[in-house]
């Protein structure tokens, strides 16, 4: 992105964007890429991908990138065969990340990430034989001697990193991994010289520190990742994490960085529904601690900051020195670049939904970005100029039809884009009036600012009709068309108190006190959350009033900062069901499932599943379990709202190819099973980016 003449005045962002003097090197600003593992890191074929995605990351201006973890030695190998640097081979190997970093006038950190007993992998190791409930296997307890070789393990880690070109390392204290799991005694019971009082504990840490510092020198960013709350009983208290940091910070640490809840804990810390900047208080606690004793270390803030203005609110407020993004530079590789230009309206910002990257992540795929499908597909999802101009209509402004209208539209195409509504936004406009999707809105401005950017001749309140297209001439048509509710043909449902989720979302239709909602995919579960939550109290836009939901609490009060969750009352009494057997909320997504459960576990939702729907009478729903069916259990309710799926809508696209238009089908339209914006926003951007 060039930079923009004449330069914003005044210059914006004046605390993000002012550098950091390191004393031996200078960050470019306070912006910090957090580490995320994108899975680029397990496979040695990925270093050219790895490298074009960080590069298009420094290209952006981001201050200093901390990669995904990299395992010192196979014991501390997050899944078999994960991404490791323990060889000088491997080192060479890393040149190509730092080159293409450096090359873009970037700085990038190794992370270091020994995962002890969270390895998804039999030769993982602990302090102490205690399975984890988050991984299969049992760690094998290490002897003193096994300690030593892990120590051994992450400072020849840490000189390799130098070697192969990096500014530095982080060595990831937090999260419950190996590290942190010797600090607490929920998972260190040993009685030698590694367990034991809190010194013994924290003997681990600061020996990594101390040893990896004198490996490396002076000149060479040695980040410590702490874990400042973590979330879980018998976690670590005030007074131990402000002892490691001093610690840490005088055995060798450059810059402390925030990590928050063990990934074990039963908190959400990092999805939609967590306040911004939900923790950024825990670093400025720390900060206050650590200033008032005269160690003027930088720190680092984490979690849920994903726009620059709440990056700058933090930093102004003195909570900590960087804030650190991961997913927010998935989302958008020019963020810092954008603010700087005075352009934060064209930030394409993270939605913290983690559908496609940790979800990714975590059922062994590569990780990517819901709004930017280009991210870590850089060298694969290439969107170049178009050889010849040509003319598109693209129907529907969802997800789908946006993605790919300004996709086309970037490539140098005359795109005209139609839309019934009076706004654009499909799906999402019903997405982000759930509470906890309230980020949805972003990508809908995003894309606003977007269609103007490139060009995109947008008709609102425009229903296109099959003659209107024939007659437009178009290259192509793109039929964005989406999705309608799926008519799940239950006795009764054309009964006055029967609604669609469209009704309620999109209609405000009045809703009863007792509500049966048909249907628990992901719009049943969100359609429960806006009902058990009185209107205009999201706990998300209300730090205090989400901290009691979940039970999070100031751990200098309470070891571990957890107490247990106080949820204000639901609004209503909500019974959810589906006709499959088994858990509710299967098909949700890896990481933000159990949320969503949890959520409505707390609001008292029931939730049933194995069910027959038999006939909706005026006092609520008739249900049957299995093959007795006779045997009708009324669920009392005075609004039963539908929530079964959806069909496809593309009435068009018969009369256009019977006109001999070319026809492209995208998003619901295309396939309406298991369509998300994910699936939508792919395909939309990859067919215009083919065409
Ligand atoms: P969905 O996830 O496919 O769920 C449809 C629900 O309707 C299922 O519970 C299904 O369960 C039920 N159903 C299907 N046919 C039925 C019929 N004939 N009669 C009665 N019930 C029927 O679809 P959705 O909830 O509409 O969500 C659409 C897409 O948006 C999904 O892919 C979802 O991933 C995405 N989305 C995700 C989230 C999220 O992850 N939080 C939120 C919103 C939307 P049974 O067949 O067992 O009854
Ligand atoms: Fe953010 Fe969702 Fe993209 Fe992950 S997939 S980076 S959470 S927008």
């Amino acid at each position: 992105m060039s930079a923009p003449y004449p330069p914003p005045y005044p210059p914006p962002y004046p605390h993000l964007l002012a550098p950091l003097d390191l004393g031996f090197t200078t960050l470019a600003n306070r912006v910090l890429m957090g580490s995320m593992h994108t899975g680029l890191e397990d496979g040695r074929k990925h270093f050219a991908a790895m490298a074009a995605f960080y590069a298009e990351r420094a290209r952006g201006g981001v201050g200093l990138i901390v990669t995904g973890g990299f395992a010192p030695n196979i014991e501390g190998w997050a899944k078999p065969f994960a991404g490791t640097l323990a060889t000088h081979a491997a080192a060479r190997r890393h040149r190509q990340v730092t080159d293409a970093v450096h090359a873009e006038g970037g700085k990038i950190a190794l992370q270091i990430l020994h995962t002890g007993r969270y390895g998804y992998q039999p030769l993982c190791v602990a302090p102490s034989r205690l399975k984890s409930p988050i991984s299969p296997f049992t760690p094998r307890e290490l002897t003193a001697r096994g300690i030593e070789r892990q120590i051994r393990a992450f400072v020849r880690c840490a000189a390799l990193a130098r070697e192969a070109g990096y500014d530095g390392v982080e060595v990831m204290g937090s999260e419950g991994y190996f590290i942190n799991q010797f600090l607490v005694t929920h998972t260190n019971q040993r009685t030698d010289a590694w367990g034991g009082p809190y010194e013994c504990r924290m003997r681990l840490a600061v020996e990594v520190v101390r040893r990896v510092r004198e490996a490396v020198g002076p000149d060479f960013i040695v980040v410590y990742r702490l874990s400042m709350l973590d979330l879980i009983p018998d976690g670590s208290s005030w007074a131990e994490a402000v002892q490691l940091a001093k610690a840490v910070v005088n055995a060798g640490a450059t810059i402390l960085n925030t990590g928050i809840g063990w990934h074990e804990a039963r908190v959400p810390t990092i999805a939609t529904s967590v306040p911004r900047g939900a923790f950024a208080w825990v670093t400025k606690k720390m900060r206050d601690e650590l200033r008032a004793a005269g160690i003027g270390v930088p720190l680092v803030t984490s979690n849920r900051i994903n726009t620059p203005d709440v990056g700058e609110r933090i930093l102004a407020d003195g909570c900590a020195d960087l804030v650190s993004l991961a997913r927010p530079l998935l989302a958008d590789a020019e963020f810092v670049a954008k603010a700087r230009a005075g352009r934060a309206d064209d930030i394409n910002t993270c939605i913290a939904c983690n559908q496609a990257c940790l979800d990714h992540t975590f059922r062994n795929q590569l990780a990517t970005c819901l709004v930017n499908p280009r991210a870590a597909q850089e060298t694969v999802l290439v969107v170049r100029p178009a050889a010849q101009r040509r003319r598109y209509a693209v129907v529907g402004a969802g997800p789908a039809g946006l993605a790919a209208a300004t996709t086309l539209a970037e490539r140098g195409h005359e795109v005209h884009l139609f839309e019934g509504a009076g706004e654009i936004g499909g799906q999402f406009n019903m997405a982000r009036r759930i509470p906890g999707k309230e980020e949805f809105a972003e990508t809908l401005r995003y894309f606003d600012r977007r269609l103007q950017a490139t060009g995109v001749q947008l008709r609102l309140n425009t229903r296109a009709t099959p003659e209107a297209l024939v007659a437009g001439g178009y290259d192509a048509v793109l039929l964005a068309t989406g999705v309608s509710p799926r008519d799940p043909q239950i006795p009764g449902e054309d009964l006055p108190h029967v609604l669609s989720y469209v009704d309620v979302l999109r209609h405000d239709a009045p809703v009863g006190e007792r509500v049966a909602i048909v249907g628990a995919g992901g719009i049943g579960f969100d359609v429960a959350e806006f009902l058990v939550t009185p209107a205009g109290h999201s706990p998300t836009l209300d730090l205090k009033a989400w901290m009691a939901e979940w039970g999070v609490a100031d751990p200098a009060q309470v070891r571990g900062g957890v107490v247990r969750p106080q949820p204000a009352p639901p609004a209503r009494r909500v019974t959810l069901l589906q006709r499959k057997s088994g858990k509710l909320g299967r098909g949700l997504g890896k990481t933000t499932g159990w949320i969503h459960r949890a959520a409505l576990q707390m609001k008292q939702v029931e939730m049933i599943g194995g069910v027959n729907y038999e006939r909706i009478t005026p006092e609520g729903l008739v249900v049957s379990y299995g093959d007795k069916r006779q045997d009708g259990q009324l669920i009392a309710c005075d609004t039963v709202v539908l929530c079964a799926g959806q069909e496809p809508l593309r009435e068009l696209q018969a009369p256009l190819a019977a006109a001999s238009v070319a026809v492209h089908l995208v998003g619901g339209a295309h396939e309406a099973a298991e369509l998300d914006a994910k699936r939508a926003i792919a395909q939309g951007t990859a067919l215009a980016a083919a065409l």
